[in-house]
């Protein structure tokens, strides 16, 4: 009996160690095809699903293309960032100077100035070799030697800071500097001691807007970011592919002011400051709304706008834009947030010249500002030259004179072969 028992729970045992090992196997079988699944490219290859960032349509459209190599009339491109993208280094300085050669830009406007001795040495950077090709803007440092994570020994939140920068940008204004440029993190990220964020519109910054209208140097500021960035990041967030890959460039949430609060703030600024001039980088934050931008540009006589960084959204609505700039010829300058390379600067003539269609607006792998494509504007002559240059050249000292040389240096004729009727 004892025997009998014996072998009865050994057979049970085998029995439940068969059981046992079998689920293990099962497991470790559905582990593997789960593992074997997420590995598997989402390429929406052999009936495979397809990852959104991975989706790439090759247009079957046929239509005309014109595709200018060049822009056709010299160009003012008035927001670059020689400083942080050529990082100081002449041979990359010279190898953008044959970009600008070739693609037609004769002047550009470098928005990284900054001011003393780092002027000095932007401008050894940019004159010793290029003083007719680049003016130059300078740049309010708001922490001056205070520490990042201490709002409270930041510069800005001395007494008298307003007025040391107004006499900062008069020796800025001596040493050949032409505007000023305002980074967006006024506004969207600098906090005062108590942790509030800094307002645009503080008083406390009036007489740095003062001083630019007085010593004739433009403002050029830079507000808020695509409407996009504001929003969750959500399969209703039209920059979603973009904003999983850098969700750093998100602002969506209470800790940052909203784009309406922002652009807001920058418009009261302007209004208050009425003998300043000022130039909303990226269409005034809100190339999305052109209505609104143009209302703004009706409110607002001393407020113009420069197109930096968003030709995907001015290309994606043609009829619009299209209203826009014949509307404000006069108060529309070119940009493009460079240096860019040749492949990214030919999309902007082919959206301001032609009628091309349905086109490409960078060569990345991944569309930097958005899944769609854009179309040209095909502005009139008086209208491009306008926008390319006579309007920079109203508004900015040092400009004209640059392209006067320019356009000496460089008879019309010798450019003109493959720019077509
Ligand atoms: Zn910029």
């Amino acid at each position: 009996m004892m025997f009998r028992h014996c072998q009865c729970r050994t057979i049970c045992r085998r029995v439940l160690a068969a059981v046992a090992f079998a689920a293990l196997l099962k497991t470790i079988l559905a582990t593997m095809f789960a593992c074997a699944r997420a590995a598997e490219p989402l390429d929406g290859e052999d009936g495979r699903p397809l990852a959104l960032n991975q989706f790439r349509p090759r247009p079957s459209l046929v239509v005309p293309a014109d595709r200018p190599q060049r822009a056709k009339y010299p160009v003012v491109d008035v927001h670059i960032h020689p400083r942080r993208k050529l990082r100081s280094v002449p041979a990359q300085l010279d190898e953008f100077v044959r970009v600008m050669d070739q693609q037609n830009i004769a002047v550009c406007v470098s928005l990284d100035g900054e001011l003393g001795e780092s002027l000095e040495s932007h401008k050894e950077f940019l004159w010793t070799k290029y003083r007719d090709r680049f003016v130059i803007f300078a740049n309010i440092d708001w922490l001056g030697d205070g520490r990042r994570d201490e709002p409270a020994t930041w510069d800005c939140h001395r007494p008298g800071f307003g007025r040391r920068m107004a006499a900062a940008l008069a020796d800025a204004k001596e040493r050949g500097a032409s505007g000023l440029k305002v980074f967006k993190m006024l506004g969207l990220v600098y906090r005062n001691p108590d942790g509030s964020l800094i307002t645009i519109d503080d008083s406390r910054w009036d007489p740095i807007w003062k001083a630019c209208g007085e010593l004739g140097l433009p403002v050029l500021i830079h507000t808020a970011d695509p409407v996009a960035f504001f929003q969750p990041i959500d399969r209703y967030n039209e920059r979603w592919e973009e904003l999983e890959r850098h969700p750093e460039w998100s602002f969506a949430g209470k800790e940052f002011p909203s784009h309406d609060e922002l652009l807001a703030a920058r418009n009261r600024v302007i209004s208050r400051h009425s003998q300043t001039t000022f130039i909303g980088a990226h269409v005034a934050g809100y190339p999305e709304n052109l209505a609104q931008v143009a209302k703004w540009l009706e409110s607002y006589p001393n407020l113009h706008v420069e197109i930096a960084a968003r030709i995907a959204e001015l290309g994606r609505q043609p009829y619009t834009a299209r209203d826009f700039f014949m509307n404000f010829s006069d108060r529309i300058l070119f940009g493009t947030d460079g240096p860019r390379p040749i492949n990214r600067l030919r999309p902007h003539w082919r959206m301001l010249e032609t009628r091309d269609e349905y086109f490409s607006y960078a060569e990345n792998q991944y569309p930097p500002q958005g899944l769609w494509n854009i179309f040209g504007l095909g502005l009139p002559q008086e209208v491009l030259r306008k926008v390319y240059a006579e309007n920079a050249e109203k508004l900015i000292p040092g400009v004209a004179q640059r392209m006067e040389i320019y356009a000496k240096s460089r008879p019309a004729a010798k450019y003109d072969e493959n720019q077509g009727p």
